[in-house]
């Protein structure tokens, strides 16, 4: 009798044999950092650690476990990105959780709650109160208020969906009563809230990439993460001008605007302040 070709045959795989399997496949499919993602998804799938598989890799994978391991794989493959795989991101050591309807957190963003927190070392902590607008998962108002037990946060977006991951988030971090989420469109969400003047600390990660430039991202990014999240208008200023504008109404004395933007929209949005 001929030997069936392996690949016909549904052999038993263990972990190591599917971490490296994984990996070539993504790796061939042109995902960067293919080794990491396959220790997410298969961690993930696993309902284990990322350094636990390294503990057991022997273990046998069930056929289930490998079929839906395929189906991940397969996701991947479509670049979607890992974090909406698995529904979820770290955040300053904070695992946050996500749908397609929030932006991925970055990395970079971090240093944006860095800054803010240099910028409130002045005030006195049981004054502080501070507005994240455009919160999407919530993942800076969340650290912002697990780093500053005393501080009153408001966070506000434009998205219904976002908010509900974002109160999610705060519920699963304990910081669920420290937050005020409220729906609307940048300011408009304060209307009523009496915050005026009364911000020691305006942060935001607006949405702030050219609109045409979008298409030329990474698919990752432009086929999956929410255009609304993402999109800044034409020049990619469009709410970062208003963000701009409306903060003085909201900021106390000696109040903070913290905001991200893109990496060459620093001259722009300087003049914008200044004016
Ligand atoms: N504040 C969220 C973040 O930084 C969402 C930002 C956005 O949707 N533009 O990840």
């Amino acid at each position: 009798a001929k030997r069936q070709p392996h690949f016909f045959t549904m052999e038993k795989t263990t972990i190591g044999t599917s971490l490296m399997n994984a990996e070539m496949e993504l790796a061939r499919a042109v995902v960067s950092e293919a080794a990491r993602n396959a220790e997410l998804l298969l961690s993930h799938l696993l309902g284990l650690r990322r350094h636990e598989l390294f503990v057991s890799p022997e273990r046998l994978l069930t056929n289930d476990e490998t079929k839906t391991l395929n189906d991940l794989l397969e996701r991947r493959k479509r670049r979607e990105p890992v974090q909406y795989i698995i529904g979820a991101a770290e955040f300053r050591g904070l695992e946050m959780e996500l749908s397609g309807a929030t932006l991925i957190p970055r990395p970079e963003t971090e240093l944006l709650v860095d800054e803010a927190l240099r910028a409130l070392t002045a005030t006195n902590a049981a004054d502080i109160v501070i507005i994240d607008l455009c919160t999407g998962s919530g993942c800076i108002a969340i650290s912002m208020a697990t780093q500053l037990p005393e501080a009153r946060i408001w966070a506000t977006d434009i998205s219904t969906e976002a908010l509900v991951v974002a109160k999610r988030n705060a519920k699963r971090h304990g910081m669920a009563d420290r937050i005020n989420f409220l729906h609307g469109d940048l300011y408009a969400a304060l209307n009523g809230t009496g915050l005026e003047r009364k911000a020691s600390l305006i942060l935001s990660n607006p949405p702030y990439i050219p609109d045409d430039e979008i298409q030329r991202l990474e698919p990752e990014v432009a086929a999956w993460e929410p255009r609304g999240a993402l999109a800044g208008g034409h020049d990619g200023l469009v709410f970062i001008r208003r963000i701009i504008a409306g903060a003085d109404s909201y900021l106390a004395n000696n109040g903070h605007l913290v905001m991200e933007f893109g990496a060459g929209q620093s001259g722009r949005v300087r003049e914008l302040a200044e004016e």
